[in-house]
């Protein structure tokens, strides 16, 4: 199964894509943790990246075009992938059809979590994540049970994404309402989008996205 999740930043894509990636063996493609990762790195995409990124606005197409195809190749992609933070344009729409055709891949889903902004910017601006295991955490919603130590694993690095302040936060949401909420409408005529209430509880989004894939 190879779906899309859709919504604007914060709208809980990463969470759900890591749960169905345990749940149903799934891989998730973040086009976003590509291009972080292409940053720490110091690669050349990463250099052309980094303003871009930190200003929240959107890295150019090719770029993001280029590290998509190249990452569906990989033979883990095969078993089934939900693409998180990908497509965010209509050039990106189009060149992931031609990409998928080429490579004899089909799309399932297009799940688009609908949610209020500005009760996500609380919710971007607050999180916050432990730099050794990935566990999620939020000032207001998850705090660690002992201050400062990892649930999960025990580490006590925490990291916060530089794109999570309000500003950049504002403008990515304004280019997602921009270029990415208007690529929808691509997918509509082929029956294959659903909406899901983001802003209902964690367990609530996921059954209902559940609901959606079936099995
Ligand atoms: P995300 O982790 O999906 O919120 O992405 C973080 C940042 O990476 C975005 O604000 C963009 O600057 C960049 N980015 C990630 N995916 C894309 C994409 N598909 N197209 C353009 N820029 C992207």
């Amino acid at each position: 199964m190879n779906l899309i999740l859709l919504g604007p930043p914060g709208a809980g894509k990463g969470t759900q894509a890591s749960r169905l990636m345990k749940e149903r063996g799934l891989v998730q493609l973040s086009t976003g943790d590509m291009l972080r990762a292409a940053v720490a790195a110091g690669t050349p995409v990463g250099l052309q990246a980094k303003a871009v990124m930190e200003s929240g606005g959107l890295v150019s197409d090719e770029i993001v075009n280029g590290i998509l195809s190249e990452r569906l190749d990989q033979d883990d992609a095969r078993a089934g992938f939900i693409l998180d933070g990908y497509p965010r344009t209509d050039v990106q729409a189009h060149a992931l059809d031609a990409m998928l055709a080429a490579k004899g891949l089909t799309l399932d889903h297009v799940v688009e979590l609908v949610v209020d902004e500005d009760a996500l910017v609380e919710r971007i601006t607050g999180r916050f994540t432990c730099g050794a295991c990935g566990e999620g955490y939020h000032d207001r919603f998850k705090q660690p049970r002992v201050a400062d130590v990892c649930d999960a694993c025990g580490a006590s690095n925490f990291k916060r994404r530089a794109d999570d302040n309000e500003a950049t936060v504002r403008q990515r949401m304004a280019e997602y309402r921009a270029k990415t909420a208007p690529i929808i409408p691509h997918y509509d005529g082929r029956g294959i989008v659903a909406r899901v209430d983001g802003m209902a509880d964690m367990d609530a989004v996921a059954s209902a996205i559940d609901g959606v894939l079936g099995g």
